[in-house]
């Protein structure tokens, strides 16, 4: 379902991709892991074109786009409605309500009624738990809620895959459990995902697959299971030796 071959990307003089080739079947869970610096959150943004890659081919559901010439921006318009990005530090506009972030995408970019975005955004605030929170702006809402509007944001806009970059890291411990367990109950409806993360525990439980990447290559993939148990490449043992 989703297939990046051969992806290159340079900022300046520094190769930061070098080479990445992953498939994804649909309804998996790829959880990519690796050292400060390796390339994951900037392979995340090639795949949804917050990054133009230098070389490369990326295709989601068939619609393909090759890097190897130049891209229309149209064409990446189209490309990018295929994928949902969750940020870091969730991204919400600050003086919108978490229901007019959720609907923000699909009246401006979709333009879909009103009506029907405001109903599909409160099913899918209350699906992330937080149909009370509807009226709250994002500077009322702990960092958890923030980042479940973030989650509710992205599947507004009804994508096929959903990316997650390091969606996590900002939090309070306390609150990683929240945003967690509403990305456990996205995969087990089937839901296709990339998730770059520093949480092994969510690596271990819900990932299909685990990608290891060190300076811009990916070392190693396997199961959850073989990967944290029985790690083949020194630099993967080495990396989860130093988490661990
Ligand atoms: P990771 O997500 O694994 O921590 P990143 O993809 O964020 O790694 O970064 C990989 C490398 O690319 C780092 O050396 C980073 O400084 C560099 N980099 C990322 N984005 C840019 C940019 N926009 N301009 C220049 N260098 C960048």
């Amino acid at each position: 379902m989703i297939s990046i071959k051969g992806l290159y990307k340079q900022f300046g003089d520094l190769e930061v991709l070098k080479g990445i080739n992953i498939e994804v079947e649909k309804g998996k869970v790829v959880v990519v892991i690796g050292p400060s610096g390796s390339g994951k959150t900037t392979m995340l943004r090639c795949l949804n074109v917050l990054e133009t890659p230098t070389n490369g081919l990326i295709s989601i559901e068939g619609q393909n786009l090759d890097f190897s010439h130049a891209v229309s921006k149209k064409n990446i318009a189209s490309f990018r409605r295929l994928t949902g990005m969750v940020f870091q530090n969730y991204n919400l506009f600050p003086h919108k309500t978490a229901l007019e972030n959720v609907m923000e995408g699909p009246v401006i970019v979709k333009n879909e009624g009103k009506e029907a975005a405001r109903k599909k955004a409160v099913a899918l605030l209350e699906k992330v738990g937080l149909g009370e929170k509807q009226d709250y702006y994002p500077a009322q809402l702990s960092g958890g809620q923030q980042q479940r509007v973030g989650i509710a944001r992205a599947l507004a806009m009804e994508p096929e895959v959903m990316l997650f970059d390091e969606p996590t890291s900002a939090l309070d411990p306390e609150l990683v459990g929240e945003v967690l367990k509403v990305m456990k109950d996205l995969a087990q409806e089937g839901m296709t995902m990339i998730v770059v993360t520093h949480e092994m525990r969510f690596a271990r439980e819900a990932a299909d697959e685990v990608i290891f990447m060190d300076q811009g290559v990916i070392v190693e993939r396997n199961k959850p299971e073989e990967i944290f148990n029985h790690p083949k490449e020194e630099r993967t043992k080495k990396f989860l030796n130093m988490i661990q």
